[in-house]
């Protein structure tokens, strides 16, 4: 199946399940796994922060960020759209105790610095005490600009809060616009980053941050049952994805751009925007059950919707894409070239 539903669905690689095979393990809970130590290390040396916790998702890592670096009844500033506030099951509240301030996004993905600017909530006993502000990039596919950064970032500093950034698509940006990671990581107290997206690890994120920051979040991860034994298995999944998947992001940005440029040629379909290795569609209501059945009869798997998205990935090669392109075409009886 050539499946564009997510870059979550990547499967390892027979080089990556070598790897994991091969890891040599500890009881990572007791701080005795050399492979979890030495990826946290190294993940949290490319971002330039002293310490990195290995954890088994990017939900967990954002959660353990948020109660890490806000009380119960504190607050933290997040785009209405950005996924540690819309798309990890109100953990926040739920298990955090911590209010959420929603805001709205600017086209390109920011939230408006004036925004952010009235979002800050005074010093008043009246008010839930605004804690952090938390941007993601890549942000819907899109890059979040490091001068936008580090204008926000700034800007809650000076407020005297703390800035989290969710990196779970932080390296597709690093390959998209020739940024370092340490680059795109600058001005945050804390950078959550993915390895079982674009970059086709099982699973595993690591969060990275100061010593200190890091020791905190350690016992967090714990209390929410994210503390795995022998996960150097893990940890060298990810690992070998760091080494060897992320250069190649730029394969998955380009097929995107083929992608959205073969079905731009298709009438009924409307390509509303391509970022790093999402193209983003608006397809005709009437077409999308019996359009989402008809791909899937020729091996294609995506979510046909009115608005929709592709993604691109690992597992996607560029004879796929024009395979897709060409199906696409067939089913609206266009011309195939
Ligand atoms: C995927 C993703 C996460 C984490 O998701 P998990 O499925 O829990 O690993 C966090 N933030 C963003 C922007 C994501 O795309």
């Amino acid at each position: 199946m050539i499946d564009l539903r997510s870059d979550t669905v990547t499967r390892p690689t027979a080089e990556m399940r070598e790897a994991m095979a091969n890891a040599e393990v500890g009881d990572d809970v007791w701080g005795d796994d050399p492979t979890v130590a030495a990826f946290e290390a190294e993940v949290a040396d490319r971002v330039g922060k002293s310490a990195g916790l290995f954890l088994p998702s990017g939900t967990q890592s954002n959660l353990v960020a948020l109660m890490t670096h806000c009380h119960r009844g504190e607050e933290f500033i997040a785009g209405r759209f950005s996924h540690i506030f819309r798309d990890e099951g109100g953990g926040a509240a739920a298990l955090g105790g911590i209010v959420a301030q929603p805001v709205d996004h600017e086209p390109d993905g920011t939230l408006a610095l004036a925004t952010l600017t009235d979002s800050i909530k005074g010093d008043d006993i009246h008010h839930a005490r605004t804690r952090l502000l938390a941007l993601e990039n890549t942000f819907r596919g899109r890059v979040i600009p490091l001068a936008y950064q580090k204008s926000a970032t700034t800007l809650a500093h000076d407020h005297g809060l703390s800035t989290h950034l969710d990196g779970a698509r932080l390296f597709n940006a690093a390959v998209a616009t020739g940024s370092s990671i340490e680059a795109l990581g600058q001005g945050f107290d804390s950078v959550s980053l993915c390895f079982s997206k674009g970059l086709g690890a099982p699973a595993g994120s690591v969060l990275v941050g100061e010593e200190g920051f890091i020791a905190r979040a350690r016992r967090w991860r714990k209390t929410l049952g994210g503390g795995m034994r022998q996960v150097g298995i893990l940890a060298a999944g990810c690992q070998h994805a760091l080494s060897h998947h992320v250069d190649r992001l730029a394969v998955d940005h380009a097929h995107a751009q083929r992608l959205a440029e073969g079905l731009a040629e298709i009438d009924e379909i409307e390509v509303q925007g391509c970022y790093t290795n999402m193209v983003f569609l608006a397809l005709p209501a009437s077409h999308c059950p019996v359009l989402s059945e008809a791909l899937e009869s020729r091996g294609i798997l995506m979510k046909a919707a009115p608005r929709t998205r592709l993604v691109t990935h690992l597992d996607v090669t560029g004879d796929d894409i024009r395979y897709v392109v060409q199906a696409m075409k067939e089913y609206f009886r266009q011309p195939v070239h």
